[in-house]
């Protein structure tokens, strides 16, 4: 017997922190009847459901893709925009698996994403204690001195929570355009965080790439492109 939410994240479907959230808004069924109990546990004989679509595990695929800016992250457009899904890329190049991304990008981010069907490696992933560091190119705003990047070395008020320290290097100087290009690497995955801790130093964001992913990086790969990972890559992620 194993949880529902479980069963439903190691079938691919999403993570496991996503599942319950599916549970609780009574999008599962268990033998046709809606199951709202986290709870629950589930043998194989079971037939479970999401959104009435029967639930089948499914070999894991791991995709990166190069996100393009204006598109979604996410499996759907939850404010029902009907705006494009960096999924639709992998589907429409014949992706048939089930796949979600790992964490999220803002819709006008680009760079390196990961997606997968395997709610376990997203999961371990997205988890703070894995400490998987991202390295983002932001260009902001206005030049800051190199002591105005301080806080961010130190850990920012980003709004009821304090990041960890986080590296900083200023790549660029643009004075035409008043503009830097500066990089940053964190481990942690907050809500809009990298547009937050620059807005907290007073150098908001205009454009934002996720360059690296641990050591997965997309050079080669034109935004909108993608490439499965290689299985030494899956084994070293996690
Ligand atoms: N931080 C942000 O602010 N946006 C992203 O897309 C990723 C990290």
């Amino acid at each position: 017997m194993e949880r529902l939410q479980k069963v439903i994240a190691q079938a691919g479907i999403t993570s496991r922190r996503k599942a319950e959230q599916m549970i609780v808004d009574g999008r599962v069924r268990v033998n046709g009847k809606v199951v709202k109990e986290l709870g629950t546990k589930v043998s194989s004989k079971d037939v479970v459901s999401v959104d009435e679509v029967k639930v089948e595990s499914e070999e894991k695929v791991y995709f990166v893709i190069n996100k393009p800016s204006g598109c979604l992250s996410a499996n759907r457009d939850e404010e029902g925009k009907d705006r494009t899904l960096v999924i639709d890329y992998l589907k429409n190049a014949g992706v048939k698996e089930r796949i979600f991304p790992v964490g999220r990008l803002d819709y006008d981010t680009t760079g390196v994403l990961l997606l997968t069907n395997d709610g376990d490696f997203a999961n371990s992933l997205m988890h703070p204690r894995y400490e998987v560091n991202k390295t983002y190119l932001a260009r902001v705003k206005g030049i800051p001195q190199k002591h105005e990047l301080t806080p961010l070395k130190k850990g920012v008020d980003i709004g009821g929570f304090k990041t960890a320290p986080a590296k900083v290097k200023v790549v660029r100087v643009d004075k035409k355009h008043n503009s830097a290009l500066i990089e940053l690497v964190i481990h942690e995955g907050k809500y809009h965080q990298v547009k937050r801790m620059f807005e907290s130093i007073g150098y908001p964001v205009k454009k934002l790439r996720r360059d690296r992913y641990a050591f997965i990086d997309v050079q080669g790969i034109t935004p909108g492109d993608f490439r499965p990972l290689k299985p030494h890559e899956v084994k070293q992620l996690v």
